[in-house]
């Protein structure tokens, strides 16, 4: 029997203990452990019998569903590289990421087939979920340090790059959040960040695994589904971005919803607003922030239970084996620095992209965020933006996460992005896209007088446009990119 220490062993380990407690469970279908190891293994056969081999790419494509924890562990346990694929990209990217991971299989659901008719003709092998049955068992040898996971990032900045993530950045990650959290083994995690995200992956549904509690995969993010499944089901956790939050506690049924069995709420991803927060707060549930990205698979700040209560829109402290420093290696501090981070969960680099890689990385270990933090006296860190969203007007900073987390808090504002825009005289200045809240008629003078009152008058956008919607991406965040674009456009030549 070869050595296998990887993430697709974890269903045997766990069934070894718990083989009858459920695994997965989807629309009337259940797994328990015992069965997803059998499963697992049958899966891997197929792969195997179809030439998949250590190192290889297998890319699956479809909604959150059980299949995709079978596919993935059954791809672990091969030795091979899961490459989990956004079902709302255009046919054209989700070209461009088959041929830029070279994946040999590519795995779908049935919802998928459009799309995957859409993106060829395809050199590799295409199979249907149902389609996967079994062949001769894999013998690998799987070690921590072999890749696991090609995980694209959103693409917030630029093209989406893939991270190369090992079993043993995965394993750490489990490691870090469970030492974070009070994860059980009679927990009840429903899935519904998106599992092609790091999110939906890292955050509370590997740990729940790891734990051996049940977890239900969602397919389509609908609130008023999520709530009464919370209610019926005796939903313990869930992981999810702030959008998601935001439209549950906006929900008509939101009021009436037993919440009471939810002990382990998350999100990340990018920032909540406070209202927000305050709103699960109020129906008793202490929603836990964590901070992260893809190349730390993902953890790296996270609330605690008990601070949460203080400090409801903070990103928390540091994961147990996660270190972080500031800019030049130094301590983070209350004055906002670019964020560093080390850590065995941290990966070792971008999938073909050398260059990028290599600039990623200060002192060979440290990986540089793009992330402005600042960390007060009490430890706790505060996210202040990307480096790369930061507008230096007339010489000053101005990082448009303050101005949005201001503007939201107007009653009639619903959301609020800030780009910069190239001015003559300043430099940059701002352009504010807004959107009011449904029913609320857009008034830019109340807008203006609002942000005036709470911010020096520098850090007033020049431009305030109200709009029906923001460009956002399938994890809710907001498309800047285009923005800018979008801004330099209509502005830039004033
Ligand atoms: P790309 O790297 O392709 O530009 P991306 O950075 O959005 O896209 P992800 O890895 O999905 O890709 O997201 C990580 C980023 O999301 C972080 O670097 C940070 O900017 C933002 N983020 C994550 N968690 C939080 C949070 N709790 N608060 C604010 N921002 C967050
Ligand atoms: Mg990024």
């Amino acid at each position: 029997m070869s050595a296998d220490f990887g993430l697709g062993s974890w269903p045997a380990r766990r069934a070894r203990i718990d083989p009858g407690r459920t695994a997965l469970t989807q629309a009337g279908r259940t797994l328990t452990y015992a069965q997803l190891a059998d499963g697992v293994e049958r899966l891997a056969g197929d792969l195997t019998r179809r030439g998949v081999r250590p190192g290889d790419r297998v890319a699956y494509l479809g909604v959150n569903d059980i299949s995709v924890f079978e596919t993935l562990f059954a791809t672990a346990r091969c030795g091979a590289i899961f490459v989990p694929l956004n079902y709302r990209l255009s046919p054209a990217e989700i070209r461009y990421m088959l041929g830029d991971s070279g994946a040999s299989v590519l795995v779908h659901s049935p919802d998928a087939d459009d799309l995957v008719a859409a993106a060829g003709p395809h050199e590799l092998q295409v199979v249907k979920t149902g389609d996967l049955t079994e062949g001769p068992p894999p013998e690998p040898e799987v070690g921590l340090d072999d890749p696991c996971l090609l995980l694209y990032t959103s693409g917030t900045t630029g093209r989406p790059k893939a991270a190369v993530l090992t079993h043993g950045n995965l394993t750490w990650n489990t490691v870090n959040q469970l030492a974070h959290l009070d994860v059980l083994g009679t927990d009840k995690a429903l899935c519904i960040a998106p599992l092609f995200h790091c999110v939906g992956l890292g955050q509370i549904t590997l740990p729940t695994l790891f734990k051996g509690g049940s977890v239900e995969p969602v397919a389509r993010f609908d609130a008023g589904t999520i709530l009464a499944r919370i209610a019926e089901a005796g939903i313990t956790s869930f992981s999810a971005v702030p959008t998601m939050l935001e439209m549950m506690c906006r929900h008509e049924t939101w009021a009436a919803t037993d919440l009471g069995s939810l002990t382990c709420v998350l999100y990340g991803g990018s920032p909540v607003a406070e209202r927000v927060a305050r709103a699960w707060l109020d129906r008793g549930v202490r929603l836990l922030q964590g901070y992260g990205m893809t190349e730390a698979s993902p953890g790296v700040f996270m609330a605690t239970h008990d601070g949460t209560l203080d400090h409801p829109v903070a990103a928390g402290v540091p994961h147990f084996f996660t270190d972080v420093a500031a800019d030049g290696v130094r301590p983070l501090s209350a004055e906002p620095a670019e964020l560093l981070v080390r850590g065995p969960h941290v990966f070792t680099g971008y999938w073909n992209r050398p260059e990028e890689t290599a600039a990623s990385f200060v002192d060979e270990r440290w990986f540089r965020t793009g992330d402005v933090v600042r960390v007060e006296d009490d430890g706790w860190a505060h996210i202040v933006d990307r480096v790369k969203d930061l507008i230096i007007s007339g010489g000053e900073n101005v990082y448009p996460a303050e101005i949005e987390a201001i503007a939201v808090q107007l009653d009639a504002v619903d959301a609020c992005a800030v780009v910069g825009v190239p001015d003559e005289r300043w430099g940059e200045v701002g352009a504010a896209y807004v959107v009011a809240r449904d029913g609320a008629e857009p008034d830019e003078a109340a807008f203006r007088a609002h942000l005036e009152q709470h911010l020096a008058r520098y850090k007033v956008p020049k431009y305030v446009r109200f709009v029906d919607a923001l460009p956002r991406n399938a994890t809710g965040k907001i498309r800047r990119v285009e923005l800018r674009k979008q801004a330099a456009q209509t502005y830039g030549a004033r």
